[in-house]
């Protein structure tokens, strides 16, 4: 194996796998590198936690998968290997047995009779078995979860009108309704709290006999046994800390993990906004609540970065000119922010990827979600510079544009403009577009319920492209003429009406909440913007394609949608939210998505991407103290894979 660093790697089912660099590690200090290291430890060690938050049976199928896959002596060459070879592969890849977009249960493409058949090779102490457990009685026990397509048929469930927990396969809640854990909930809120805490949000909500009850998520609680190891490394971590501000940072998230006391987290959350100046950061915790159907409870994840030092200027700038943003912006002046406080902003470089950010990761990331927090102490905004370079670098070159984009003209606009107007519009989205805009103070902040997030995305996604069309960008040198816009425009529209499908499978509805906001704005668009034709579809050689007549007039739509969008989160307008999402960006065109995939598949490219972490190898002296942290790229995602399951097993096959 060499060091080198590639670009790209495998691909296989509908993904591909790419090496990320950690551009500039080797120039950090070495206190800053044992820093990366000691965090990085505390990220890997989470990674079981997710795999049981997202289904209770998903580390015994990927613990007996990898028992089979490690056996010497079978024949690695049959059709039956192969699709089980894949299946392993997309459940290390999805952190589970659900696909990690659409949510959908994997077809595991070959029969129970051969798995059965590998199982009887397997040493029994090497399977994932329950005290006294059979291997039959384990064979009974999770084939139905694996091959009958009816059982935990999605790991997430956001049909409007079924009992939304209850369908789902999440690990959330165990025997409690939606209703039941509504009103669980809804008890603990106090409307006269001006700081409440985000009730759930570290905890599985169980029925024990008839009694609902939290599981806490901390030392001594649930996942007690990987929260123990991030704890041990959470410590070394502290005591290299580049600043006192940052080991008090460290010190309030160790109590946060010690007690499970969410008054901790927020704590904990208040500092680490605050503590702008480390070149270090990183987040290790229960963070995102996208996997609850619900929104209550976060998925685990981490990631280490560092401050990339050129590309942060660019975020700088638009920080500093936050109240001239929200000053002119087309909202109603009711629902903005008289005095936008602390939108810090900086593009960071990834240094390792866990959880629920690994493989699979966001490129911008806007911390912390507390309402409350991100009001009164605002929120800490980052691009990560060297995940989107990655993208790019894979990107270039694939056919895709030429397939796609209409004609020349959109062509040599998204050549010259389109990597910048990117980044941009990402910064604009994190860095302004979540910060901006109040509720009012009647608002309940969860009133928009399941249509929250969806709004919530296409309110931070509208404020970038109105901002995009504006010349104050090319005032503040941020883009470079007023054309550039224009790419960003047009592959936006090009996305959120064409090509997104090309990740849905047919028949499918838009599910995800990014994708269903892009829906949303687009169709939104066109649709008002039809009878003067702003943007249409058109036919060529028989292939649809989207073209954008006026791009002035597109930009008064975008702020005509943020003016109404932030209405309805400002006032809380369910209604208003579930008409809009409902009408624009559930449902797909079965014809227009027939032909999209069509033309994609002859491409031969993947529609989702994931990355591969750098392995970083702590080189010791003699008295075993670290001398040196060397970083080797060489590993492929197998190799990844097998030794994460190796080295960072942390939790039993069960836990309740
Ligand atoms: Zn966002």
């Amino acid at each position: 194996m060499k060091n080198v660093f590639q670009y790209t790697d495998e691909k296989f089912a509908d993904l591909q796998l790419l090496h990320y660099k950690v551009e500039g590690f080797e120039e950090l200090t070495l206190k800053q590198k044992k820093l990366i290291y000691y965090l990085s430890e505390a990220a890997l060690y989470g990674r079981d936690i997710l795999f049981d938050q997202n289904g209770k049976y998903n580390l015994r199928i990927r613990k007996m998968l990898e028992a089979i896959y490690t056996l010497n002596g079978i024949d690695r060459k049959t059709d039956d290997f192969i699709a089980m070879e894949i299946y392993l592969k997309r459940i290390w890849f999805s952190n589970g047995i659900h696909h990690h977009y659409s949510y959908d249960k994997f077809n595991p493409g070959f029969s129970a009779d051969y798995l059965r058949s590998l199982i009887t090779m397997v040493e029994p102490k090497k399977l994932p078995l329950q005290i006294g457990q059979s291997v039959d009685d384990f064979c009974e026990e999770i084939f139905p979860v694996i091959f009958d397509p009816t059982i935990d048929a999605k790991k997430l469930n956001q049909s409007e009108g079924e009992d939304l927990l209850l369908t789902s396969a999440s690990n959330y809640y165990d025997g409690v309704s939606q209703s039941e854990a509504e009103s669980f909930y809804e008890a603990q809120k106090d409307s006269t709290d001006k700081t409440p805490v985000m009730y759930g949000l570290n905890s599985r909500l169980v029925k024990e006999m008839g009694v609902l009850k939290e599981k806490v998520w901390k030392s001594g609680g649930l996942y007690a046994e990987a929260i123990d190891k991030i704890l041990y490394w959470l410590k070394k971590a502290k005591d290299v800390a580049e600043n006192e501000k940052q080991a008090v940072v460290i010190q309030e998230l160790i109590e946060f993990y010690e007690t499970g006391n969410l008054k901790k987290f927020d704590e904990y959350s208040i500092l680490w906004v605050k503590d702008v100046e480390s070149r270090i950061d990183f987040n290790n915790g229960f963070i995102e609540t996208y996997g609850d159907p619900l929104g209550f409870k976060a998925s685990w994840e981490s990631i280490v970065n560092f401050k990339d030092l050129v590309a942060t200027h660019r975020t700088d700038v638009i920080s500093k000119n936050a109240q001239w943003f929200e000053d002119h912006s087309p909202v109603d002046s009711r629902f903005k922010k008289k005095n936008v406080k602390g939108v810090s902003a900086k593009v960071i470089t990834a240094a390792i990827l866990s959880g629920d950010l690994y493989p699979a990761s966001a490129i911008g990331i806007n911390l912390p979600n507390s309402n409350w927090i991100r009001s009164v102490h605002g929120s800490k905004s980052v691009t990560i510079g060297n995940l989107t370079d990655a993208y790019k670098k894979a990107a270039h070159g694939n056919g895709f544009m030429k397939e796609f984009v209409y004609s020349q003209t959109e062509r040599e606009l998204i050549d010259k403009y389109d990597d910048l107007t990117d980044d941009l519009h990402t910064d604009l989205h994190e860095c302004l577009g979540h910060g901006s805009g109040v509720l009012l103070p009647s608002t309940d902040p969860d009133a928009l319920k399941s249509y929250g997030a969806t709004i919530e995305e296409a309110r931070a996604d509208l404020f970038g492209l109105y901002y995009m069309g504006d010349s104050k960008l090319v005032d503040l040198n941020l883009l470079p003429n007023r054309e550039a816009y224009k790419a960003q425009y047009y592959t936006y529209m090009m996305n959120g009406l064409m090509t997104q499908l090309v990740r849905i499978d047919l028949g499918k509805d838009l599910e995800e909440a990014h994708m269903r906001n892009r829906a949303l704005i687009a169709y939104w668009v066109y649709d008002h913007g039809k009878e003067k034709n702003i943007v249409e579809f058109v036919k060529k050689d028989s292939k649809t394609f989207v073209r954008i007549n006026d791009y002035m007039a597109l930009r008064c739509l975008f702020g005509d949608l943020l003016a109404e969008i932030q209405r309805i989160k400002s006032e809380g307008d369910y209604e208003s939210a579930k008409k809009l999402v409902e009408k624009y960006a559930v449902k797909i065109d079965p014809v227009l998505h027939k032909e999209i995939k069509g033309r994609y598949e002859k491409l031969n490219l993947s529609p989702y991407k994931g990355f591969i972490n750098p392995k970083y190898i702590a080189e010791r002296d003699k008295d075993g103290d670290l001398k040196d942290v060397k970083i080797f790229y060489g590993e492929s995602f197998t190799e990844q894979m097998l030794r994460y399951g190796r080295d960072y097993s942390t939790l039993p096959p069960i836990n309740d």
